[in-house]
């Protein structure tokens, strides 16, 4: 686990630690939150999957645009346009602006039969963290790493003691 962490590119490290921070920032930020070209980060995160670095992917729904939901109801749906089907069920074709949204619409009308969401993009999502090793102690890290920028590189620790601690040798050693 230690040496698969270590095998990564500084450039990967800094993706994945977005991605870590949250799985769901589109690629242009990243781009332009690191510094790098969109198709840099594109092809980190093509890397960073076909290694199985990152290996789920997630149907994520695109929320500013809503989505399609295709509901079949066993009785007639209250408030929604609906088709009667040949078995007699009912289709309903509408948008939601959100899962819950989606969910508040099935409180009211009843729970359908069946349902299906016509989503829009997909993107990747990291299955589990990296395991970071605490810079000071050597410990890794399960929690979410306190991280510190200094200069081009970027340290981890795994508690703020360790956090202080890192800072403090680091002074030293610039002679501060
Ligand atoms: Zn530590």
């Amino acid at each position: 686990m230690i040496d698969f962490a270590r095998n990564l590119s500084d450039i990967e490290v800094r993706v994945l630690n977005r991605l870590y921070e949250d799985s769901r920032t589109p690629v242009a930020k990243l781009a332009e939150e690191l510094g790098l070209s969109r198709s840099t980060v594109s092809r980190v995160i093509d890397s960073l999957v076909r290694r199985g670095v990152i290996s789920r992917f997630t149907v994520e729904v695109n929320y500013t645009g809503g989505f399609r939901v295709f509901a079949r109801f066993q009785n007639r749906p209250e408030m929604l346009e609906s088709y009667e089907l040949l078995d007699g069920t009912y289709l309903s074709v509408f948008r939601a602006s959100s899962l819950m949204d989606l969910k508040r619409v099935f409180e009211s009308v009843g729970r359908p039969i069946e349902y299906m969401v016509a989503v829009q993009a997909y993107r990747p999502k990291v299955a589990s963290p990296i395991p970071f090793i605490c810079d000071k102690c050597g410990k890794q890290i399960l929690e979410q790493p306190y991280i510190y920028k200094r200069g081009r590189r970027t340290y981890y620790a795994c508690c703020t003691t360790c956090l202080e601690a890192l800072k403090q040798m680091l002074d030293k050693k610039r002679g501060v």
